[in-house]
């Protein structure tokens, strides 16, 4: 993907107004930064002379070459960190390139005088098609795999390194068809007004890392992306869910005004959010921050945090190009938090799969990915990504107070067995301080069977996005069923229910989105949670009700004892 060359922008088009999903809240306006596939969209070509072609023979085959060198590093940091097997994926990538060099094709389209890019997007397009026509999950893979090729070549010509989003102006607003949480990670509040996108539930991981950076986000209506021109004026309201393109004075002015009230409602909620929070019979409810990313550290603790509950640590795998070193992911970890200065961080283990492709990790296509190789289940299989995780965080833990947690647990064996992997790193650091090790409840099997998992652990944290997928059956990035998945609904609260009453003892957290509903924080508070982690903007609410709720006589256990029958 990258940036299209800016359209004129039409003085005198009439305001129009979209209504989507209010995905993630707040106002932001600026210019439409209009993100297209490299591989799809293309300015007319422009017709070269017979004495330029070799110059952009010679253009290719930099680019190819480029592209092959960044395929051997990426095969040899997989190998490194997952296995040969994955490895030898982008060596078969790296001959891919080669058939396609020396098909002559190329060559072919140089020779009807375009210019390398437009040579080079015609092919891999065509080929790209090609398998596209073949029915079969190969095939299809094989696609996929082209079309990505075609996007590193093209980049490569362009001269854009990595991702364009990190290149976006500060101050515009990213308009993209797609949103995956690899384009979110390296956005950051300062740095984009908001995010138009053509179409994304609000249980996607993309959108709540856009609410944790506190980016307004609307989603849809799909049209919306081929609707707006590139750099003309937007206005988008998150918590309403509008967008206004080209506004005229008055609109502007309206949503400037709304856009001063969302912020001064911010600031203003602030106020005592630095002190702990007691219920009003003096129960002390720890509220930590989920975090989105570096910057968001200050953030956080600006906001009132007590720690860091979930700091999923995908996001410093999806903002790199290869997969980390143990001294690289520690060095990382280590500037990310050192601003909490004693504040505790709950760093989760790798969790990706379902709608968290990782850009590096040629993994092959699953038939329903949210059932699939997700999480623990992927850390199983790879368990030298397992160690050096680990001991990154083994070494953190020395100077932080960090807790490890491990995400998508479904059945005892695999937190047995991810507790095998914890111990030996434990013994390659003789006399060090042991980190207290966790698991995440998230599947109705985890929550069902608690009792099992929490023999292994030193605590637990229920993730109720999953949660609220897996037991409503309704895939939290499908806008399609987004009527199905309730995170609040009676047969979530109830597996929570069970989860608290059947793992007496081991202290238990809730970390999903469901910890900053202000609606049902009561009812949460009065099942036994006394730790909640949310997006940070939420914290100086969340203290500010629980300091106005009473919990009375007692409350989980006995009510949850009832509710079962026993
Ligand atoms: C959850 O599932 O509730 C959770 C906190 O994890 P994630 O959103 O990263 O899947
Ligand atoms: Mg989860």
């Amino acid at each position: 993907m990258t940036h299209d060359d800016p359209n004129v922008i039409q003085p005198g088009r009439d305001p129009t107004t979209f209504t989507g999903a209010a995905i993630s809240p707040g106002v932001g306006m600026g210019p439409a930064w209009l993100v297209v596939d490299l591989l799809k969209s293309a300015p007319d070509p422009v017709a070269i002379a017979r004495d330029q072609i070799a110059g952009e023979w010679s253009r290719i085959l930099t680019s190819f070459e480029q592209t092959r060198r960044e395929l051997e590093d990426s095969a040899l940091r997989i190998e490194e960190q997952f296995d040969a097997t994955l490895a030898g994926i982008f060596r078969a990538h790296g001959m891919m390139l080669d058939g396609i060099l020396s098909s002559g094709e190329i060559q072919r389209e140089l020779e009807s005088r375009v210019g390398a890019e437009a040579a080079a997007r015609r092919v891999f397009r065509r080929l790209h098609e090609r398998f596209m026509r073949f029915k079969g999950p190969t095939l299809q893979q094989r696609a996929d795999d082209v079309a990505d090729l075609g996007r590193r070549v093209l980049r490569h010509l362009r001269g854009v390194d990595g991702s364009s989003l990190e290149h976006i102006p500060a101050g515009n607003v990213l308009v993209v068809g797609r949103l995956l949480p690899s384009d979110v990670v390296p956005l950051s509040r300062r740095g984009v007004a908001a995010i138009v996108v053509g179409a994304l539930a609000a249980g996607a991981h993309a959108a709540l890392l856009a609410r944790e950076k506190r980016i307004p986000v609307v989603a849809g209506p799909p049209e919306i992306v081929h609707r707006i021109r590139n750099q003309e004026e937007l206005l988008v309201d998150g918590s309403r869910g509008t967008i206004v393109l080209s506004p005229d004075a008055e609109t502007r002015r309206t949503f400037q005004a709304r856009r001063e009230a969302f912020d001064r409602a911010e600031v203003c909620r602030r106020g005592a959010c630095r002190e702990p929070a007691f219920t009003l019979d003096r129960e002390l409810v720890t509220v930590e921050a989920n975090l989105g990313a570096h910057d968001d550290v200050e953030l956080a603790i600006d906001n009132g945090a007590d720690g860091i509950g979930l700091f999923r640590i995908e996001q410093v795998y999806l903002a790199r190009a290869l997969p980390p070193s143990e001294d690289e992911l520690f060095e990382e970890l280590r500037a990310l938090t050192a601003p909490l200065r004693g504040r505790p961080v709950t760093i989760r283990l790798l969790d990706v799969g379902g709608d968290k492709p990782m850009p590096f990790l040629p993994l092959p296509a699953e038939p329903n990915p949210s059932l699939g190789r997700r999480g623990v289940r992927l850390l199983l299989e790879y368990p030298q990504l397992v160690r050096t995780q680990l001991a990154a965080l083994f070494r953190l833990a020395q100077e932080q107070d960090v807790r490890i947690l491990v995400p998508m647990v479904t059945l005892e064996e695999d937190i047995r067995e991810m507790r095998v992997l914890f111990d030996a790193t434990r013994e390659t650091f003789p006399g060090a301080k042991r980190p207290p090790f966790g698991a995440m409840i998230e599947t109705p099997a985890a929550a069902l069977g608690v009792a099992t998992i929490a023999r292994h652990v030193d605590f637990l944290s229920v993730g109720t996005n999953d949660l609220a997928q897996y037991t409503l059956a309704a895939g939290r990035d499908d806008p399609a069923v987004s009527h199905y998945y309730d995170d609040t609904h009676a047969t979530v609260l109830r597996l929570l229910a069970i989860a608290i009453t059947d793992a007496p003892g081991v202290p238990i957290a809730l970390c999903g989105e469901l910890a900053g509903r202000e609606e049902t924080m009561p009812q949460l508070l009065r099942l036994g949670f006394r730790s909640l982690s949310m997006a940070p903007g939420l914290i100086p609410g969340a203290k500010d009700l629980i300091r106005s709720v009473r919990l009375g006589e007692r409350r989980a256990k006995p009510a949850v004892a009832d509710d079962r029958g026993q």
